[in-house]
């Protein structure tokens, strides 16, 4: 039966890297972002419970989730936080089920389930995996790393670190370990991705 693995790491420590060359071994990769990104697009799973408990303004013209104000709103509101987690993480969770029967029945031998805030999370995708494989990366090369790719200065992306949760609590969560810092290029990085798919004899 096919391994499942939650891949999960800080922000630019090299996730979907990672899972980039898992599916180069023959991984279906479902990717918990997207997901939860959909639930919320125009035409989301989500919005017409968002619009019954927060009131229409906060659907945008496009039809979409205004996420300026909804995050203005959860931000000081603990409550509509939870709120608003009640509404989407039911939603993503179904689809994180149907998609990864999907790949069963496709016969992948491994499914990766990318969940940037999967130690944050707790349970709810601890439950669903076999094994958590942590990619840990410093915080000075995540930092450096981000603000190349997504163009953002120093101090936004020292933010979202600081929002995550610390690097030792993400370890402590890992059955495996994949290191990506500054030093490590990606054919290093890809033959530890190797030998941990080959301890599972994948
Ligand atoms: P996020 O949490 O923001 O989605 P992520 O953890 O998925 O990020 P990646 O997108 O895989 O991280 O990597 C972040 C950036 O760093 C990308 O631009 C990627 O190409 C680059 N990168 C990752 N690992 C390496 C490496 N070993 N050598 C060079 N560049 C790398």
């Amino acid at each position: 039966s096919a391994l499942l693995i939650g891949l999960t790491g800080g922000i630019g420590s090299g996730k979907s890297t990672v899972a980039g060359m898992l599916a180069e071994r023959g991984a279906a990769v479902i990717d918990a972002d997207a997901i939860s990104r959909a639930t919320t697009a125009p035409g989301g799973a989500a919005l017409p419970a968002i619009a019954q408990v927060f009131g229409p303004t906060l659907i945008g013209a496009d039809g979409a989730l205004d996420r300026a104000a909804m995050r203005q709103l959860v931000f000081r509101d603990a409550s509509a936080r939870q709120r608003l987690e009640a509404i989407i993480h039911p939603l993503v969770g179904q689809e994180t089920d149907r998609q990864a029967q999907q790949a069963l029945a496709a016969g992948h031998p491994i499914l990766v389930f990318d969940v940037p805030l999967l130690v944050e999370s707790g349970a709810r995708w601890r439950g669903k995996v076999d094994r958590v494989w942590v990619v840990d990366c410093d915080p000075a090369t995540q930092i450096e790393r981000v603000m190349a790719r997504n163009q953002l200065p120093r101090e936004q992306v020292e933010q979202i670190l600081a929002a995550q949760s610390p690097r030792a609590q993400r370890l402590a969560a890992a059955d495996t370990v994949l290191f990506n810092g500054a030093d490590t290029t990606l054919d290093t990085l890809r033959q530890q991705v190797q030998r941990a798919a080959a301890t599972f004899g994948l």
